[in-house]
């Protein structure tokens, strides 16, 4: 457990009430006193076998008054159950209670990536804004129109099925992120959102309980009833990758699409912006090649014309004419638990227990497919390989300690650049006492 340095500010002379009387809640006790402060009492849903913590009484949370008291919930299991029961009893996070979840270190703010672009940064490095950002992606639906040969979803080695994620599901799901405070989820991963016919119905769950929601499409559909509706619905960014301004480059990266499709799309938005203003930020960008960089200026120039649109530099990842990485070929490693196990087991001795200090920095995303199933990051296939849980059934500690653990993990050659907390670490040493 850690508390930041404005716990006095949000404690603002409130009782101190800890909920949970077990290890965690005598690490919160010690933090607490090392700023001086003293808990008056603790909370139990045991409350009545055990009255008594560390000498002081233990109560029901019916006792709790946000005027009176400042909770800090020190258990990590059922934490977020915890933060929701406070939540819905008007208890806000940090104001009224602590939740110290932050689990890779002091800055995981999700708005990083759309501060940068509200900055005017032209070209945005990928990959880096990652390092400082915790970013949850869903994917609402199972399948996209295009076979960009660069994607594992586009050379279908995740193949597309009519699977849809219902909103009952996805509104558990954005309430226990919102509990963890973040406040962006991302409605891709593997798919194109505009495939879901009712997607502003899941834009505006997300921003009844004050979430923005980033979508990325190709936009390449002959119809898009609602885009409209989407346009006007609940906060975020449009992100519209392209990667030419002429259909025979366009179609190298995105195959399968069609430039004045896009096009087409593209003015109506325009269009819609003119006659009314959206709130929505809607960004084109073009994916950097080699290949394609002489049509980059003729599509920013386009789009500097249309009103309401940003144009937006990136490079590209991998090479649409060259093959795919061969592990990402092998389909038999990918779907063989076995076959990764005698991979990590032959490369154990160099990946010592040393090196779980350290993590990549696409680990600290979290992959929810249309089922609420979570995986091993967004780097790797929706395989039942690299499943680590269930969102709303799985603690997020646990969620991160087995994407940690995972072998598949620790053989990736990604760089592993992005230290651990050491709850997180306590974490993973606990799992593995288990283990063994
Ligand atoms: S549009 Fe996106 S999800 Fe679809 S195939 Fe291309 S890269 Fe993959
Ligand atoms: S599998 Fe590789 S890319 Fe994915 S989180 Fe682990 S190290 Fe990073």
């Amino acid at each position: 457990m850690k508390l930041t340095e404005n716990f006095h500010e949000y404690v603002n002379g409130r009782e101190i009430v800890v909920y949970g009387t077990g290890k965690d809640a005598l690490n919160i006790v010690d933090d607490i006193s090392s700023f001086g402060m003293e808990v008056s009492f603790f909370i139990s849903r045991d409350w009545h076998k055990k009255p008594e913590f560390i000498g002081k009484k233990v109560y029901g949370k019916d006792v709790l008054n946000k005027e009176k008291h400042y909770v800090v919930i020190g258990t990590t299991a059922f934490a977020w159950e915890i933060s929701l029961d406070l939540n819905s009893d008007g208890f806000r996070n940090p104001n009224d209670y602590y939740y110290y979840y932050k689990i890779f270190g002091d800055t995981l703010n999700s708005d990083f990536y759309a501060d940068n672009i509200l900055r005017g940064t032209e070209t945005i490095d990928c990959d880096s804004r990652l390092n400082e950002s915790i970013s949850v992606h869903i994917d609402i639906i199972d399948a996209c129109n295009l076979r960009c040969s660069t994607c594992l979803r586009g050379s279908r080695m995740i193949k597309n099925t009519a699977g849809k994620m219902n909103l009952g599901l996805f509104e558990r799901i954005i309430k226990k992120i919102h509990a963890y405070d973040y406040s962006i989820v991302k409605l891709f991963n593997w798919s194109e959102p505009f495939l879901c016919g009712d997607l502003e119905k899941y834009t505006e769950i997300a921003d009844r309980y004050g979430m923005t929601t980033d979508i990325s499409s190709n936009l390449s559909l002959k119809k898009i009833e609602n885009l409209e509706n989407v346009l006007y619905s609940g906060r975020g960014c449009l992100y519209i990758s392209v990667s030419g301004f002429t259909q025979e480059v366009q179609q190298i990266n995105h195959r399968g699409s069609d430039i004045s499709l896009i096009k087409r799309h593209l003015r109506l938005i325009s269009e819609c912006y003119m006659e009314k203003v959206f709130d929505r930020k809607v960004w084109v960008k073009y994916l950097r090649f080699q290949y394609n960089t002489h049509e980059v200026d003729q599509f920013a120039e386009w789009i500097d014309s249309l009103p309401g649109l940003k144009f937006l530099l990136c490079d590209g990842w991998g090479h649409p004419q060259s093959q795919m990485d061969e592990n990402y070929r092998e389909e038999r490693v990918f779907h063989d638990n076995a076959a990764v196990a005698a991979r990590y087991l032959s490369q154990f001795e160099g990946s010592t227990h040393l090196r779980l200090n350290k993590v990549c920095r696409i680990n600290t995303g979290i992959i929810i497919d249309y089922k609420g199933d979570t995986y091993l990051c967004c780097a790797m296939p929706n395989y039942p390989l690299f499943k680590v849980g269930s969102f709303l059934d799985d603690d997020i500690n646990d969620i991160f300690a087995r994407k940690m653990l995972h072998p598949y993990c620790r053989l990736c050659k990604f760089e592993k650049n992005k230290e651990i907390t050491v709850q997180m670490k306590n974490k993973i040493i606990s799992m593995l006492d288990v283990c063994y």
